[in-house]
């Protein structure tokens, strides 16, 4: 078939189950699409699974043992690679077109830059690339170019600024539910339980980023995105809580103008534009019950989430910061998944490895890896220190 060949990476995470969903209802429509190559971290068997639906050629997941658990359950011609450099190699391949990330964590990287290097479109759900390696890939093929936003909010702005003049922006926002706690009282987050934090009020994403929507972690990430993403300078980005997740992202124009962008809170209306656009397509997933909804928007009350501000000044610091923030963050959510620390300890300790760090140049990725692995070790101590 011709048309546009895929390599979807993490293929069996909330968003890559979501784009298989997708993809088989673009396949069920006769949209030319078809998909090469899968990747995931782990599950060899739902990867395994997804693969032979999809008749992919090269397979990958994360280590040499479950590259060989996964090649046992295959047909012998698809190929099977593993690791980082595995990731890589299926992003470059010739026989792909379009490259959809949806790793989680800073292992994502790799698979986007190999991506941008090799001159495909870059279907960006992981956030991580442009956090922990935005000055990289900026630099990497087209830049920035080559990148259709998955993340809902950045989708919603890209469509916004179509067609836009970058000097009639004055403001881009993106919205925030406020995550599971937004009406906790302050004094109990310290109690709340990682179950609890799981409980997103509008979105069902993956574990991380669940627990990120709790702290903000997940907004400053995003704010970092946006200013890769679009190329403007920081006090034009703006953070608004909107509990009901139907508008994803607003433009404000010099003339007063505003662009939003709304829908339903369902990641298969991003990521199946990611995948045709500028083709729209009819029968969207689910449709917004206009008239029957009201919607606020409100500013960002400066208390409630201490991470956001942590995590937007060490994106602001720029150079190695943001890939140990994301680095900490990793091992600290784990850690108050596991029980190991409580919910507000995330916040206190990404203050504390952000405050000892020393900011150094992140302009390869050597030095990115070194800043990531120094950011976990110290995340690991604080873990170790407290409780
Ligand atoms: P998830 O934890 O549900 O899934 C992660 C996927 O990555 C899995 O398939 C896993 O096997 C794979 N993976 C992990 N480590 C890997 C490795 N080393 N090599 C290859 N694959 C690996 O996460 P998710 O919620 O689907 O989020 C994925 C990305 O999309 C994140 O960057 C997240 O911030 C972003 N995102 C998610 C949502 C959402 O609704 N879930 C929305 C916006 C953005
Ligand atoms: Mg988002």
């Amino acid at each position: 078939m011709t048309g546009r060949r895929l390599a979807l990476l993490g293929a069996t995470g909330s968003i890559g189950v979501q784009a298989l969903d997708v993809l088989r209802r673009l396949r069920a429509d006769g949209f030319p699409l078809s998909v090469t190559a899968m990747a995931a971290g782990t599950r060899v068997e739902a990867l395994a699974e997804a693969a032979r639906e999809f008749d992919v050629r090269a397979v990958g997941v994360s280590g040499p043992n479950h590259a060989e658990a996964l090649a046992s359950l295959l047909p012998p011609d698809i190929e099977v690679v593993h690791g980082a450099d595995g990731l890589s190699a299926l992003a470059g391949r010739a026989d792909v077109d379009v490259v959809l990330n949806a790793v989680v964590g800073a292992a994502g990287l790799r698979g986007s830059l190999a991506a941008l290097e090799a001159g495909k479109t870059l279907a960006l759900a992981n956030k991580e690339s442009l956090v922990v390696g935005g000055e990289l890939v900026a630099r990497t093929g087209a830049g920035v170019a080559g990148i259709v936003a998955v993340d809902s909010e950045h989708a919603a702005l890209q469509q916004c600024v179509q067609g836009t003049d970058r000097d009639h922006i004055e403001r881009l926002w993106i919205t925030a539910s406020g995550g599971a706690f937004r009406e906790h009282r302050l004094e109990d987050l310290e109690r709340v339980t990682a179950e609890e934090a799981l409980r997103h009020p509008t979105w069902s994403m993956g574990p991380r980023i669940t627990i990120d929507s709790a702290t903000l972690v997940n907004k400053a990430f995003e704010v970092i995105e946006a200013r890769h993403l679009f190329d403007v300078s920081w006090d034009k980005i703006g953070v608004l809580v909107h509990p009901q997740s139907v508008i994803h992202g607003l433009v404000e124009l010099v003339d007063g103008t505003v662009l939003a962008q709304m829908g339903p809170h369902d990641m298969r209306i991003p990521i199946r534009y990611a995948l045709t656009s500028p083709e729209r397509l009819p029968d969207p997933p689910a449709r917004l019950a206009l008239g029957e909804r009201s919607l606020q928007l409100s500013p960002l009350p400066s208390e409630r989430y201490p991470a956001f501000w942590t995590v937007v000044e060490a994106g602001k610091s720029g150079g190695t910061a943001p890939a140990v923030a994301n680095a900490a963050d990793e091992v600290l959510v784990d850690a108050f998944l596991g029980g190991r620390i409580r919910f507000t300890a995330i916040a206190r300790g990404l203050e504390e490895v952000l405050g000892r760090h020393r900011v150094g140049a992140g302009d390869s990725l050597a030095k990115l890896e070194e800043a990531d692995a120094w950011g976990r070790e110290q995340a690991r101590r604080f873990v170790e220190g407290k409780e």
